[in-house]
């Protein structure tokens, strides 16, 4: 398996300026030199036959059979000892990993926030901390990795980094201004290799020094900076695998004869914020699971939303963006997005340069009724929500299901039901856990939901965190002293 950029040069490949390379070789990488993001070269597709064998697979041999397929340059004995270290019931609460609930007949819930910090981004991140890991080890290298976090994103970070050999990780966050259980799950970390830095300032501040520090070139080679965002194509890879089990569990005959009659399709429904979640189920329906709706579900922040309904692609600027209850969804751009639209627009790099040229001059781009229609047929359908209606929502479930979902999820719920087909089992994708979003869920059902038993031992432990100003300067003698 290759990996070419989005932006690559027009085909025929131009082999001597950007090879496609290994799984290896992007791993570590972050954009191609071109600017674009790395895609494979061709979906590899799954037979009928081998999606039969699947659906008896535990979690780890699903994912080895999905992962081994896209890292095909790792010896396959050391990426199954990856994947048998990282999807543990130590780690996930469960065998099962990906837990699939059914709320009602062909109405379920995929439980992704099992993990360590209680949110979905663990599925990927903890497999990537230990490939990274390994990766780093056997080219004898470091890594220290830099990033920005209003609270959610920054603890999977840190979880799955945790004690690693090569790797540190420096986690800028803005100083009283993150959740208090995000606080506690970040700051009583007590491995040496975690930094979390408490900026005086905001969480753009943050993000701002990041990007400061990203543009020193010669200050990230010399301290081997990197980063672990949402467009690493490990990642996708490995959200993959989650969309075939939910499916296999969706359509068990045990479970659900109704699917019988619908030669078997599933329709899911993802709360999206950078289009990593559902931009992998979009590649597991085109390596041949029979997925019928991808059903995308954004808050307030609705560019996504907006360009599946009119066609017009218009990247939100700063003060667009609004804060919300569920702010892991709060985004201005959706950085995975590129991928698709390399896809839908017949992975023609001409055309890649108009839409990306417009986006630069116009600040937007349209697609043509050609490329709407492709959009429709991949099965993409859109919807948003408010936060009064993710608290409805969250109390609608609540009673009908006895099931406390998150913000996040209630997203997710409140647009796939409005697009729920009878005959059609739906997947709604649960993306983390209540507890994590306990103000709003104490507005929503007049109650706050209890602290599962791992976190409570949060209580007693010593917080360790640098305050810095919003200063790259500052930050970059913190982080150039603590390498040494
Ligand atoms: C990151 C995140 C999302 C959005 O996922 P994307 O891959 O960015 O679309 C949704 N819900 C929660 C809880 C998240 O942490």
């Amino acid at each position: 398996m290759r990996y070419i950029s989005t932006r690559g040069k027009a085909e025929p490949f131009d082999f001597a300026h950007d090879k496609p390379k290994g799984f290896s070789e992007i791993l570590l990488e972050g954009l191609a030199a071109d600017g674009g993001l790395y895609v494979p070269e061709a979906y590899p597709q799954v037979s009928a036959d081998e999606l039969t064998a699947m659906r008896r697979m535990t979690y780890p041999e699903l994912a080895f059979a999905i992962l081994s397929k896209y890292a095909d340059d790792i010896p396959a004995d050391d990426l199954r000892r990856i994947v048998n270290e990282t999807y543990t019931k130590e780690n996930f609460g469960s065998k099962e990993i990906a837990l699939v609930k059914k709320l009602e007949g062909n109405f379920y819930l995929l439980d992704l926030c099992q993990g360590p910090t209680l949110a979905f981004k663990d599925m990927a991140l903890q497999f990537l901390g230990r490939l990274f890991e390994y990766a780093l080890t056997k080219k004898n290298e470091t890594l220290n990795i830099l990033g920005a976090t209003s609270g959610d994103t920054g603890s999977s970070a840190e979880y799955a980094m945790r004690g690693r050999k090569g790797i540190r990780v420096f986690m800028l966050s803005p100083l009283g201004r993150t959740s208090e259980f995000q606080r506690r799950q970040m700051y009583t970390l007590q491995d040496e290799n975690i930094f979390n830095i408490a900026t005086r300032g905001t969480f753009d501040d943050c993000q701002d020094i990041v990007k400061q520090i990203n543009g020193d070139a010669e200050f990230k080679k010399k301290h081997h900076l990197g980063a672990v965002n949402s467009i690493n194509w490990a990642r996708i890879a490995t959200q993959v695998v989650y969309y075939f089990r939910g499916y296999f569990k969706a359509t068990d005959s045990t479970r659900s004869p109704q699917a019988k009659s619908n030669s078997g399709q599933v329709s899911f429904a993802v709360p999206t914020g950078n289009f990593g979640n559902i931009l992998a189920g979009y590649v597991a329906k085109r390596m041949g699971l029979p997925i019928k709706h991808l059903i995308l579900a954004t808050n307030e922040n609705n560019v996504l939303e907006e360009f599946f309904k009119t066609g017009v692609y218009r990247p939100r600027i700063g003060k667009e963006v609004h804060a919300t209850s569920s702010p892991s969804m709060d985004i201005s751009k959706a950085s995975n997005f590129e991928r698709y639209v390399f896809d839908f627009v017949g992975r023609d790099t001409k055309r890649m340069a108009e839409l990306w040229g417009d986006l630069n001059k116009k600040g937007s781009f349209e697609i043509s009724s050609d490329e709407r229609t492709r959009t429709t047929e991949n099965g993409f359908i859109a919807g948003s929500s408010t936060h009064a209606d993710r608290l409805a929502t969250i109390r609608s479930v609540y009673e009908k299901y006895n099931v406390l979902i998150d913000p996040h999820t209630a997203d997710g719920v409140k647009v796939g039901l409005e697009h729920r087909q009878t005959v059609v089992p739906l997947v709604c994708i649960e993306t983390a856990q209540p507890v994590k979003f306990a103000a709003t869920i104490r507005e929503a059902i007049g109650r706050e939901p209890a602290v599962p038993e791992k976190f409570k031992k949060l209580g007693v432990l010593p917080e360790r965190f640098q305050i810095c100003d919003a200063d790259a300067e500052e930050v970059k003698r913190f982080v150039a002293g603590a390498i040494i």
